[in-house]
């Protein structure tokens, strides 16, 4: 298939749902092939990302279908919300397993094939919380942060190499990982509608379509940030 993407192999984890499943339709709908793992959902690898060798394995599926690696997108992740005094230790090193560890081991796992590639992309999901805070999510918070802070060092690392390395900082975004809480609390859900300039809660799609910038060309002197796509939350009082 022709587009930006032609010919472009990508690996989405988190591929399942939301974000990831958004992302991988328009990669492929810009003619990239891509390898799909998640947990659950329609997938083609259904694989807990934090056992270990899981990524590996990802990396390795990859390679043996498209014969190399040009883009990696980190989608899987969790999130939850309790007062730090309700943050178990088992809360706290789950959200830094599936938020941190495991985007980690990806790009580590999969760094040898994007060296290789002449255009290697790594596109991490943070969030508007891996700048800001938010009473109740000190542990997603510490997570989103790390993930900007890998975003910048490996940048570092990997521009010697021909490789762009960026951080998606979404807002509130309509999926199912928010739906919960915006049923369960329906102010939560117009508060964010209300912080937003642009008055609405984003979609799947408003993150899918700069992860697909990212991975283009168009974005191949861009690197070691953090975008936010947030409809101006961030901005806006
Ligand atoms: P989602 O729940 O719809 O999708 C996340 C996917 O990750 C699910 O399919 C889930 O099965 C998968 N996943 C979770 N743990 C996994 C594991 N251990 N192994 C394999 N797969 C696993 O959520 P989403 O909103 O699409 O979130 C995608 C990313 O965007 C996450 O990193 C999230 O933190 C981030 N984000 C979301 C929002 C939002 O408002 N929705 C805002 C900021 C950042």
């Amino acid at each position: 298939m022709s587009g930006r993407l032609s010919g472009r192999r990508a690996i989405v984890t988190g591929a399942g749902s939301g974000i990831g499943r958004a992302a991988t339709s328009k990669l492929r709908s810009e003619g990239a092939h891509v390898l799909t793992a998640d947990l659950a959902g329609d997938v083609d690898l259904k694989i807990d990302v934090t056992a270990l060798g899981a990524n590996a394995a990802i990396v390795a599926e990859a390679a043996h279908r498209f014969g190399g690696i040009d883009i990696v997108v980190a989608c899987a992740g969790i999130t939850g919300m309790e007062p730090i005094e309700g943050h178990s230790d088992a809360f706290f090193e789950r959200m830094m397993a599936v938020n941190v560890t495991a985007i980690f081991r990806l790009i580590r796992d999969a760094f040898p094939l994007l060296k290789a590639s002449p255009h290697g992309r790594i596109i991490l999901i943070g969030s508007v919380m891996s700048s800001f805070g938010e009473a109740g999510m000190t542990a997603y918070g510490a997570s989103k942060h790390a993930v900007l802070g890998m975003t910048k060092s490996v940048a570092a690392e990997a521009g010697a190499f021909g490789i762009t390395v960026n951080c998606i900082q979404p807002g509130a975004i309509d999926t199912p990982m928010t739906a919960p809480a915006f049923v369960a609390r329906p102010e939560f859900r117009q508060r964010w509608i209300d912080k937003a300039a642009l008055g609405r809660l984003g979609t799947p799609d408003d993150i899918a379509d700069v992860i697909a910038f990212l991975a283009s060309d168009d974005a191949r002197f861009m690197s070691g940030h953090g975008l936010f796509v947030d409809g101006a939350a961030t901005q806006h009082q």
